[in-house]
C-alpha cells in the first residue's frame, strides 16, 4: 500500500504548453570545463534565438529549433552567450543567442525567427522541445540582465554551463531565479468570475492572476488577488496545475478558488472588465461558439485548462 494510493494523482500539469521538458540538467555535477565538454561531442545540439524568438529551421517540411555546432557558427552564435541547459538521452543541449537581425533575413531562407508563444499555440515543434526552449529562454533572459553583482556592484562570471554567476569581487553566488504566479478561477457554484486586461485579444476572457509575494502562502495569495482585482472574498483554494511561463521567468501556479461573497468591484487600473459568468457561457466560450464571440485564452495557457477543468466537471 502506498502513500500516494489513496490520493487522486494525476498530473493535469502535462497538459499545459511548455511543460514535457526531457532535459537532464546535471546540475550537481558542473565542473568549469564542462561547456568546452559538451561542445567536444559531436551529438551536441543548440537552440539559437534572436532576442526573445526561437529560431527555427525547415527541415524539408518539418520545422527543427535544434542547431548543429556549424549551422550555429554560421548563424553568427554569440559564444559569450552560450549556455549548457543538460542532456537529452545522453547528447549535450544547449542554447545562444544568434547575431542575425531579422530585417537581414532573406524571404526563401530556410531558418526563420518565430514568436515564443506562436511556437505554442501553433505546436510547431515537439512538447519536450517547447519545455526545453521555455528553460533556455528564460536562462538566456537571466545571464543577459544579471551580468554584475547585485550585492557589491562588480561585473560577475558566468560558471558552471550557465547553472550560476559567481562575484570574483565578493565571491557571492547568483542563481537564476523562477518567479511564481498565482492563477485563479474563482467560483460560486455554476457562475465564475473572468476578467480582460486591456492589452488581451478583442473577446478575450481569462482567469485573474498575480505574482505571489513575499511571506505569502500560494493560497493566501489567491485570496489576496481576487479580493484585490474582483472585491469578492475568497474561502477554500484548491491547486489545479502549474505551467512554466518564460516570459521572462515565472511559474504559473493554478487554482480554484471558493467565492463567499458575490458583489464584484473590478479593479479599474488592471482589468478592463471583470465579471461572472455562467458555466454554460464558459462553455460556449471554450468551444468558440459564444454569440458575442467571446473567447478564452489557447488550448495552451494554463487558464484554459482551469478554466475546462471547472467547464467540465459534472
Ligand atoms: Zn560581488
Amino acid at each position: 500500500m502506498s502513500f500516494f494510493d489513496n490520493r487522486i494523482y494525476r498530473e493535469a500539469s502535462h497538459d499545459n504548453g511548455f511543460s514535457g521538458n526531457n532535459i537532464d540538467r546535471q546540475s550537481e555535477q558542473r565542473p568549469d570545463n564542462c561547456l568546452d565538454a559538451a561542445l567536444a561531442n559531436p551529438a551536441a545540439r543548440i537552440y539559437l534565438f534572436s532576442g526573445d524568438r526561437p529560431l527555427l529551421a525547415d527541415d524539408g517540411g518539418t520545422q527543427s529549433p535544434l542547431f548543429t555546432q556549424s549551422a550555429a557558427r554560421g548563424r553568427e552564435a554569440n559564444e559569450a552567450s552560450l549556455i549548457l541547459l543538460g542532456f537529452e538521452g545522453g547528447e549535450p543541449r544547449l542554447a545562444a543567442q544568434a547575431a542575425i537581425r531579422e530585417e537581414d533575413q532573406q524571404d526563401d531562407d530556410p531558418i526563420r525567427a518565430v514568436d515564443l508563444r506562436a511556437l505554442a499555440v501553433q505546436g510547431l515543434v515537439a512538447p519536450n522541445h517547447l519545455g526545453a526552449i521555455a528553460q533556455a529562454r528564460s536562462l538566456l533572459h537571466w545571464h543577459a540582465n544579471h551580468r554584475f553583482c547585485a550585492r557589491c556592484g562588480a561585473e560577475s562570471r558566468m560558471v558552471g554551463g550557465g547553472i550560476k554567476r559567481h562575484c570574483p569581487a565578493c565571491e557571492k553566488e547568483h542563481f537564476p531565479r523562477v518567479d511564481p504566479v498565482s492563477i485563479m478561477l474563482a467560483i460560486d457554484g455554476d457562475n465564475c468570475v473572468l476578467g480582460r486586461s486591456p492589452h488581451f485579444l478583442p473577446g478575450m476572457y481569462s482567469c485573474l492572476a498575480g505574482f505571489i509575494e513575499q511571506g505569502e502562502t500560494i493560497e493566501d495569495a489567491v485570496r489576496r488577488e481576487v479580493q484585490e482585482e474582483a472585491g469578492i472574498m475568497i474561502g477554500r483554494v484548491a491547486y489545479h496545475s502549474s505551467q512554466p511561463w518564460p516570459f521572462p521567468s515565472s511559474l504559473m501556479i493554478g487554482c480554484h478558488a471558493e467565492a463567499v461573497s458575490t458583489e464584484i468591484a473590478p479593479d479599474e487600473d488592471e482589468l478592463e472588465d471583470c465579471r461572472w459568468f455562467s458555466r454554460d457561457e464558459v462553455r460556449l466560450m471554450l468551444a468558440g461558439n459564444h454569440p458575442d464571440g467571446l473567447i478564452t485564452p489557447p488550448r495552451m495557457a494554463i487558464a484554459n485548462r482551469i478554466i475546462s477543468a471547472y467547464a467540465e466537471a459534472d
